[in-house]
């Protein structure tokens, strides 16, 4: 049967563009491909809120890849602040640890995130290079305010990156106006294209940096791959690593139909979609990993449960019809799963996943209000948006 992929990534995506990257013929210099790139490095400033002055860059990876290309930013010696939320905060901590820098992290608890008065203080006491923070924390939906954070740091340090594989696309980001010198993201996230590639934009001052003395390695060097991006960006062909074309086309495809949709729309969309949710699961009687309303993200929502195993839930769920995902953050025991809500998710998804959600936790014995979850997602849809 057909199924609904509410993971955190990939998640269901729409076969146009899929079918964008079925071609047989297209080689890493041909025109097709490098259209295909200009187009798409040029959207990316706008998906990001950014103008002429940031340099885009689209890299083989993911995510992870991208975060690992801040390196190229970093001398040996340099202090960096890592602001951890959860799983994919404690991530930057494992990265910096393999190069020469010097890490410090400030973690919050599961299901809060660090509060902005917490990392100004920190950024008072001591000069770091870099702060790195993660707009939408995956392992727990929890959303760090960035604007406010960087309004209250950006005059004591000098480079400020945010990982927003989980948001970009999903949330309102302006990087530009936020004053972020890096923004970065994956492909399989909320841009809705299968996995492979890591987008991010650098500022000029960023970009200044990616000096010789940098500390990254050979692949994920962005001064390796900078001069590619601005010959792709101008329609030239150039060569450094070959890079996923095929992918490439299916993202051109995704900037396409984000930009008939209007970057302000889409937003809105996960808006209304990650409220609908939120609605669902409060009126079944469950709490919300994030604990407090602005914590909530509009992309990932992690659901407490008080009794069932959650992988009872998730593979029953994936019988009647819906892919979630597990939870992931050590501190909460095994005790949650997720509903990734991005991409091309809409609200007859919402109805879906609730739906879903109530039968399963009806058979498997979770003490819910049957029938009230649908109910309230339904009453929302009508006099709630
Ligand atoms: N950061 C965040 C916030 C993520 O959600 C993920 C992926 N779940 C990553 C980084 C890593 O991305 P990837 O798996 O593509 O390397």
């Amino acid at each position: 049967t057909r199924k609904i992929l509410m993971h955190v990534g990939p998640e269901t995506i729409d076969y146009d563009i899929l079918l964008g990257g079925i071609k047989g013929d297209v080689g890493f210099t041909s025109k097709e491909f490098v259209d295909a790139m200009s187009f798409s490095l040029k959207f990316l400033r706008k998906l990001m809120g950014v103008g002429e002055s940031y340099q885009p860059f689209i890299i083989p990876g993911g995510g992870t890849s991208a975060m690992e290309s801040v390196t190229s930013l970093l001398r040996k010696g340099d202090k960096v602040l890592v602001v951890s939320n959860g799983v994919f905060g404690n991530r930057w901590i494992d990265i910096f640890s393999r190069y020469p820098v010097n890490v410090k992290a400030l973690k919050a608890k599961a299901g809060y995130y660090v509060k902005p008065e917490e990392i100004e203080e920190e950024v008072k006491k001591d000069h770091y290079t870099m702060v790195t923070m993660t707009h939408v924390e995956t392992s727990t939906g929890v959303r760090e305010p960035i604007a406010e954070v960087t309004k209250r740091i950006r005059d004591y340090v000098d480079l400020i990156v945010v990982d927003g594989v989980a948001s970009v696309g999903g949330e309102e980001v302006r990087a530009e106006d936020w004053k972020i010198d890096v923004f970065l993201t994956a492909s399989q996230k909320a841009i809705g294209t299968p996995p492979g590639a890591g987008l991010l934009v650098l500022s000029e001052n960023a970009t200044k940096r990616l000096g010789e003395d940098n500390i990254a390695g050979y692949y994920l060097n962005l001064k390796n791959w900078i001069g590619v991006m601005q010959s792709m960006e101008k329609g030239k062909a150039s060569y450094f690593s070959t890079l996923p074309v095929h992918l490439i086309l299916m993202i051109k495809k995704a900037f396409e139909l984000i930009e008939t949709e209007g970057i302000g729309n889409r937003i809105r969309r996960h808006e209304i979609v990650s409220s609908a949710i939120r609605k669902g699961i409060e009126a079944l009687g469950l709490e919300i990993v994030a604990k407090t309303p602005e914590a909530y993200s509009n992309t990932v929502t992690g659901v407490m449960l008080k009794k069932v195993n959650p992988n009872d839930v998730l593979s029953m769920s994936l019988t009647e019809g819906i892919e979630f995902a597990p939870g992931v953050h050590p501190d909460l025991g095994g005790k949650y799963f997720r509903i990734g809500h991005m991409g091309w998710v809409n609200i007859n998804d919402v109805i879906s996943a609730i739906a879903v959600i109530e039968r399963v936790l009806s058979k498997l014995g979770e003490p819910i209000n049957f029938g009230e979850g649908v109910k309230a997602v339904q009453e929302y849809l009508i006099n709630g948006i």
